[in-house]
């Protein structure tokens, strides 16, 4: 039953139970419709960052992301910014799969028509649609309602996208294999770090600030990485929720457990000039970096760092896969949580790290 209007957000049907979910549980009680596969169009089913189809002779990487405001973006951010993002976030799900972009879907929920804002919005998604050959192919578009719950504003833009892979190929969360190297792209937590200071929880001097913010309302899509750890990653998947809870995605699905070295973190030069505290906060739990985490044989690291030569990217190894699940349930000022990490800093101490972000728990 949908909320109607004059509801203002209260459902009739209450929160008990459903809301106690995080958004993980969530999905797999009510969205996980495991049995539903097509004959004509096998899939891996979902878990992963991308959907594989294999249609006759072709395999295509679907994935489906939204931005809401409020949630992934701020008023006042940059339309620009806004369509740049609202596009890359996609492209980030396709290159964890591996995947060439090859054509993408909008979906606008709106309460208004701002000439202004949509001009800038449209110009951010259609250089970013440009840049990395996804040209917009449909969607749709509609008023969301707004004014009857104060002045509250309703802006949602959902996005499918979808990229191609050669036939029986493609990354996922699932293939880690006891004693891979875990390595990381780019300098994650910058984006995370933005997003605690514009929430006044950290301060940050004002030439980092803007290069954090760029890395929150601008993030890469690391498509040509994807691409190219075709064949070499065992598993992968992009940085969205936070390192650590990404990390456990794959952990989960290839049944294994890691451990990674807090002195080999890759932390950019504004993080370093950051408090400790807040290095570990942002670079294990913090999201939005769009960075990718994978993992590939030890055989492969000379591989791998003529790829990162070759596209100019830092790649990272930080961590290693070990053989046995080892769940522990670990108490900490976080609370009791269960984890397949284990975080240890120089002296092989455990560190222990807020959860990731999920939109029905607590947030960064
Ligand atoms: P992503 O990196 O694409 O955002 P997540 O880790 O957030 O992926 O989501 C985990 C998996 O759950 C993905 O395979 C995603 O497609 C799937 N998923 C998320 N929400 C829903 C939903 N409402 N219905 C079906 N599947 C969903
Ligand atoms: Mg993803």
């Amino acid at each position: 039953m949908p909320e109607g209007p004059g509801s203002c957000g209260k459902p009739n049907f209450q929160r008990s139970g459903p809301a106690a979910l995080g958004e993980f549980e969530l999905i797999s009680k009510f969205f996980d419709f495991a049995q539903s596969t097509s004959a004509a169009w096998p899939s891996q089913g979902i878990g992963d960052d991308c959907a594989f189809l294999d249609v006759g002779a072709l395999r295509i990487a679907v994935t489906s992301d939204m931005m809401a405001l409020g949630t992934h973006f701020f008023e006042d951010a940059p339309p620009y910014t806004v369509g740049r993002k609202a596009l890359a976030v996609n492209l980030s799900d396709l290159a964890a799969a591996g995947s060439t972009p090859q054509a993408f879907f909008l979906s606008i929920s709106l309460p208004e028509v701002n000439g202004l804002w949509l001009s800038e919005f449209s110009r951010g998604l259609k250089e970013e649609s440009e840049r990395y050959c996804c040209p917009l192919r449909g969607g749709d578009t509609v008023r969301s309602f707004v004014g009857l719950c104060g002045t509250q504003k309703y802006t949602v833009l959902s996005i499918c996208a979808l990229g191609s892979l050669p036939p029986g190929a493609g990354l996922t969360r699932s293939g880690a294999q006891t004693g891979d190297i875990i390595w990381v792209s780019g300098t994650p937590g910058d984006a995370a770090c933005a997003l605690g200071a514009k929430l006044g929880t950290w301060k940050c001097e004002s030439r980092e600030l803007s290069y954090f913010l760029s890395r929150l309302q601008t993030p890469t899509p690391r498509v040509e990485l994807g691409e190219r750890l075709l064949g070499v990653a065992d598993a992968c998947c992009d940085i969205s929720d936070g390192l650590l809870g990404d990390l456990g995605h794959i952990l989960e699905r290839s049944d294994k457990s890691a451990e990674l070295f807090w002195d080999e973190f890759p932390l950019s030069e504004a993080m370093r000039r950051m408090p400790e505290g807040v290095q570990k906060k942002c670079v294990l739990s913090g999201g939005d970096d769009y960075e990718l985490l994978f993992t590939a044989p030890e055989e492969k690291s000379a591989q791998i760092k003529k790829i990162s030569q070759d596209l100019n990217l830092r790649l990272t190894p930080i961590g290693r896969i070990d053989s046995k699940p080892r769940v522990c349930e670990e108490s900490s000022e976080f609370g009791v949580s269960q984890s397949r990490v284990t975080v240890l800093d120089t002296a092989g101490r455990r560190i222990f790290a807020q959860p990731s972000f999920d939109h029905f728990h607590e947030k960064l």
